[in-house]
């Protein structure tokens, strides 16, 4: 086993990952398949938006001339509805019955809410106060031009993409498939949720924490490879099932200094090239990752707190690096911190914190106990990051916050 190997600096070990991780190659799904998964094309309109002049309002389209000379009375020329196309001429003095989503005939440039008119047999009386010309036209080519981007390739299709997507016609879309990634607990003192612990045993939490965190990500589907007492020979029939399988293999447990550490001697014998083991960083610090191919294999340090530290600042840029998102890291919050926050030792430290003042500042959860409290992880909002070289950071210092969600 790798004794006093050095620790990495957080930055250097983050590159380490990012560096290894390539991205999947794209495939072409049809829209309906593709939802929540990253785009790989840009998407363009196909035409200008809106692709005609809009009736915004149930209503009468005039023209704006007619009102402004101070007509109020119209006749009727007919009625359009939405999905339909006016033939023939609106004259002067006439005005149309439309729809919302009508097309408002060219020689019209203004629509009276329906709210704001009196209809007297044949004619309309309309109760405009200052006219506007386009009042309540939502007018052909307003929102964006034929050929415009709507969408860069890199993000994620959410419901208002997809929505984008589906008024320009992308039936079908270049994205990254689902990633497959496989999530093993090992520890011969855990036990599953429903079973009752012997006094000298503790439930796993991680491998629950790990598959709750992939219910939020479309874009990947995580698998339970089981929890795994610290035996090789268990441990290295999971671990190589898990590499047959999947993009990803996350094993939480078993990466630390103790004789019963076997992980990672076995994934090296799995054919695992090692690429990181160690940081600098606080909780998290035996992480170790490495590749098989185009797999990567997370070993996390088994302490929940320190699992949901480096699922966040390893192991999901390595994730959104495989999936093609364009912004690889997360976006950081910058808060004050609304209570002081001390360390005595010079790694980087990752502290449960939650939101203060409405979310205007955010304070380490009180009573943290270190790496293994995870009950006052369940209380926090995201991780407080305090810099390496920081020792006591006064109440009111502009913090990273990296919150669990947005
Ligand atoms: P290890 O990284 O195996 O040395 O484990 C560090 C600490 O985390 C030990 O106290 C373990 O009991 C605890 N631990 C390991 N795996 C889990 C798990 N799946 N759920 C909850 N606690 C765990
Ligand atoms: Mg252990």
């Amino acid at each position: 086993m790798e004794k006093n190997v050095a620790l990495t600096p957080f930055a250097a070990a983050q590159a380490a990952v990012l560096r290894a991780i390539k991205q999947l190659s794209p495939v072409r799904l049809p829209l309906e398949k593709a939802f929540g998964l990253v785009l790989r094309e840009h998407i363009r309109a196909d035409r200008p938006l809106p692709p005609f002049n809009r009736s915004a309002m149930d209503g009468y389209a005039v023209r704006h001339d007619d009102l402004a000379k101070g007509l109020r009375r119209f006749r009727c020329a007919g009625t359009l509805e939405a999905g339909a196309a006016w033939r023939g001429t609106v004259r002067h003095g006439e005005c149309l019955k439309i729809m919302t989503g009508a097309p408002v005939p060219p020689e019209l440039d203004a629509v009276e809410q329906v709210e704001k008119s009196r209809t007297e047999g044949a004619f309309v009386e309309l109760l405009t106060g200052e006219p506007e010309r386009w009042q309540h036209i939502h007018r052909r080519g307003a929102d964006c031009k034929k050929g415009e981007r709507l969408i860069t390739a890199g993000e994620p299709l959410s419901p208002a993409r997809v929505a984008v997507a589906a008024a320009v016609g992308a039936a079908a879309v270049r994205v990254t498939r689902v990633i497959r990634v496989a999530v093993i607990a090992s520890g011969s003192e855990l036990v599953g949720t429903a079973k009752k612990p012997a006094p000298y045993q503790i439930r796993d939490s991680n491998s629950r924490f790990l598959m709750a965190r992939f219910s939020e990500i479309p874009w990947a589907a995580a698998s339970f490879g089981g929890v795994i007492k610290d035996d090789p020979r268990a441990l290295r029939r999971a671990l190589a099932a898990a590499l047959k399988k999947n993009d990803v293999v996350i094993v939480t447990g078993g990466v630390s200094m103790g004789e019963r550490d076997h992980i990672p001697e076995i994934l090296k014998e799995c054919g695992v090239k090692n690429r990181l083991y160690k940081s600098a960083i606080r909780p998290g610090k035996p992480i170790w990752f490495g590749v098989k191919g185009a797999a990567a294999v997370f070993g996390l340090p088994g302490n929940p707190v320190s699992v949901a530290a480096t699922f966040s600042e390893f192991v999901l840029p390595a994730l959104r690096k495989m999936a093609g998102y364009a912004s690889v890291i997360l976006p950081v919050l910058r808060l004050p911190l609304a209570a002081p926050a001390k360390k005595k030792h010079a790694l980087r430290e990752f502290r449960v914190g939650c939101y203060a003042n409405g979310g205007a500042a955010v304070a380490p959860v009180p009573g943290y106990q270190g790496s293994g409290d995870f009950v006052s992880a369940g209380r926090s909002d995201g991780l407080i990051v305090i810099p390496e070289e920081a020792r006591e950071l006064p109440a009111g210092t502009v913090v990273e916050f990296h919150p669990w969600r947005f």
